[in-house]
């Protein structure tokens, strides 16, 4: 038992990985995850590429402790999942059909929940037991960790740090159908939209009239030094510094890890947030460090495989 898979579904791709205990990886690969037919291939097609890469390398079922797997979808405790949009499955026995088809024990956690789990075990979160991670994508994802293990909740869906009510009197709809959520602020479309709405405030000079306005454009003009953009990046950094320190009153971590496409923009972005955390952070709070994400896309099957350590 000196081995463990670890599987990261998405939408288009399947990102697996065989592992060691020490966390060492063997090998690394990808699959394409057929959705149509609503996902029916998707489990079949993850066990014939496991059993393919125990060939390789010679592996008995006796030497595979199981197989980890994250998916983009709140998961319950014993592995099902009631729809996820992005895979096309209805209700699925994730962890039981996984388990027939190779004959070896499955683990199952929601996708952001189980990246943060494996920058805590290799990447920004290293040596630490209670951790939040926030992940600024397109949308706003998180996973909270307490003592080593991921809050999972009674319905697969804790740690959804991207629809906490940060902005009581908001008329936009956020995806989720609610008004006001964290996402619509700090995720690259929120800032895109922040941008946006503060250029059609007056026509004060920027960098950002000048091209397309995104997360990414935005900080690269507050790194210019940029008066609107560094305004944006003030307000970003409000919502999400505030709702941050309120997580931390709820969970006390000893650090904050931030990733996904937006944290690219490198510690600057810390910066931003930092400043409104400290401002009202609950003084029992006030030794959480943040760090940036390390893994990028290897998160979710380091985390994965974790999950199977665990
Ligand atoms: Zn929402």
């Amino acid at each position: 038992m000196n081995y463990c898979f670890g599987v990261d579904i998405g939408g288009t791709t399947i990102k697996m990985g065989l592992f060691q205990f020490n966390g060492e990886v063997i090998d690394k690969w990808e699959i394409k995850t057929r959705v149509e037919n609503e996902g029916a291939a998707i489990l079949p097609d993850i066990a014939a590429s496991v059993k393919e890469k125990m060939e390789k390398y010679k592996l008995e079922k006796e030497n595979v402790l199981g197989i980890g797997v994250g998916v983009p979808a709140p998961v319950s405790e014993n592995g099902i999942v009631n729809g996820s949009a992005n895979l096309g499955w209805k209700y699925k026995e994730v962890k039981h059909e996984l388990e027939e088809y190779t004959d070896i024990n499955v683990k199952v956690g929601n996708d952001a929940n189980v990246a943060a789990l494996g920058e805590m075990w290799k990447g920004g979160g290293l040596g630490n037991k209670n951790m939040v991670m926030v992940t600024l994508g397109t949308g706003v994802g998180g996973g909270i960790i307490i003592d080593g293990k991921i809050l999972g909740g009674a319905h697969g869906a804790g740690g959804e740090i991207g629809h906490i009510c940060v902005n009581y009197e908001e008329e936009e709809k956020c995806g989720c159908g609610n008004r006001g959520c964290l996402e619509q602020y700090a995720s690259a479309t929120g800032i895109t939209r922040l941008a946006n709405m503060r250029l059609k405030k007056d026509d004060n000079p920027s960098k950002l009239r000048e091209t397309e306005v995104s997360a990414k454009t935005v900080f690269d003009a507050v790194k210019e030094g940029d008066a609107l953009a560094i305004e944006v990046a003030e307000e970003f950094g409000k919502y999400l510094g505030y709702a941050l320190a309120n997580i931390a009153v709820l969970t006390d971590p000893s650090v904050i890890v931030i990733g996904g496409g937006v944290s690219k923009a490198g510690e600057i972005l810390l910066t931003f947030v930092e400043k409104y955390f400290r401002q009202r952070v609950f003084f029992a709070n006030e030794s959480v460090k943040f760090a940036l994400a390390q893994l990028g896309n290897d998160a979710g099957i380091c985390g994965a495989a974790k999950l199977v350590l665990n």
